[in-house]
């Protein structure tokens, strides 16, 4: 097989060892004698490998004992419902929540929450296409606000919120970290809840992780469907319902393979290594562009366009006969886009590094 560095944005690359001990386990896991795709999600074996998966991820986050994690379903998009409908309630109907607009995924967020309370764009980066976010002066923040939204990586624009912004006293912080959890050291306590699809950095998609603070769970509007009541998932181990049982599976393997790897602190060493190689790359003349400020680099979506586009193909075709893929950037801003999320490993970014310099006659 020859090798090949898949720079997708989601569902994205998993480590290899993942999918060979998978692979391994596919027809029988521990001696059960089934696979865990076939295994009841009541039954003490499946139950195992749940507790385990939320055990290690609560280590590898450092997610303080005040906090549930649940493995929900629905994607991030479908959290852009199901967390105004639970949080809102906490404030009564006219509640307010304030966003910050950074980009492709925190817009679609504001408009879907637009549907269950009022909402407040306390900030946005459009004026400045996505290039960054105003700086936290600017910000125009409800003093009583349900909760503040943002998307700490704007996984099409490449834009990456690396602070915790100051927020008026009890207003909870609730972050989209889709595509970049696990990827940096986060204080979770400085949240009242973080979300993300697993498809990037966490595992197959499927599942979705809700991390969310003890006090915000439990107010859910009457319209909520209950099995996305945060207060039924909590009380039930993310088994109010039939969770994604094999994507939890693979997600605890991955979980398991960060531990080995030394934990989100390695990794996260490791990513800005990799960002570093690859920013340089693009800067080192201007025959490619990143527009990103670059204080919200993302570290995980680079996007990046040639000057003269109407080369784009013929960079992709020679791109893919090199065994990189899944570089066309998202079909809303055109270009390019490399991810490279925990399992790309630096050689995947080094033998991009080669090709851009080739390509670009370096
Ligand atoms: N938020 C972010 C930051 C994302 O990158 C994505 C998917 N690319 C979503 C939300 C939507 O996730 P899903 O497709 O799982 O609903």
């Amino acid at each position: 097989m020859t090798t090949v560095y898949n720079f997708s944005a989601g569902p994205a690359v998993l480590p290899k060892e993942v999918l060979q001990q998978a692979a391994a386990e596919m027809l029988d896991w521990h001696g059960s004698g089934m696979s865990v795709m076939e295994m009841s999600h009541r039954g003490p074996e499946f139950i195992s490998i749940y507790r385990a998966a939320e055990r290690d991820l609560r280590e590898l986050l450092a997610v303080p004992d005040n906090y549930r994690i649940l493995f929900m379903q629905g994607g991030g998009l479908s959290m852009n419902a199901v967390i105004p409908m639970n949080l809102v309630g906490r404030k009564g109907p006219d509640a307010t929540i304030d966003f910050i607009e950074s980009g492709s995924w925190s817009g679609k967020s504001i408009r879907e929450a637009a549907r269950y309370a009022k909402v407040n764009v306390a900030a946005s980066g459009q004026a400045g296409k996505f290039t960054g976010v105003p700086s936290q002066s600017e910000w125009r923040l409800t003093p009583d606000a349900a909760y503040l939204h943002l998307c700490t990586n704007e996984t099409i624009d490449g834009v990456e919120i690396d602070f915790v912004p100051d927020v008026p006293a009890g207003v909870p912080v609730v972050a989209d970290m889709s595509s970049h959890i696990l990827s940096r050291q986060v204080d979770v306590s400085k949240y009242g809840l973080i979300f993300g699809g697993a498809q990037k950095n966490i595992g197959p998609a499927g599942v979705t992780v809700v991390i969310v603070r003890d006090d915000l769970i439990g107010h859910a509007l009457p319209v909520c469907p209950s099995a996305f009541d945060f207060r039924n998932v909590a009380d039930n181990e993310s088994m109010y319902n039939t969770p994604p049982t094999y994507g939890i599976y693979i997600a605890g393997l991955v979980f398991q393979w960060l531990k080995q790897q030394g934990g989100v602190a390695a990794l996260e060493q490791r990513n800005i290594d990799k960002a570093r190689l690859l920013y340089a790359a693009l800067d080192a003349d201007d025959f490619y562009q990143n527009r990103v400020a670059p204080a919200y680099r993302s570290r995980m979506n680079i996007p990046f366009y040639l000057r003269d586009e109407s080369n784009n193909e013929a960079f992709l075709a020679g791109a893919k006969a090199r065994g990189l893929l899944q570089l066309k950037g998202h079909k809303s801003v055109g270009g390019m886009r490399a991810s490279i999320y925990n399992a790309m490993p630096i050689e995947g970014v080094q033998a991009l590094v080669d090709y851009l310099n080739e390509f670009a006659g370096r």
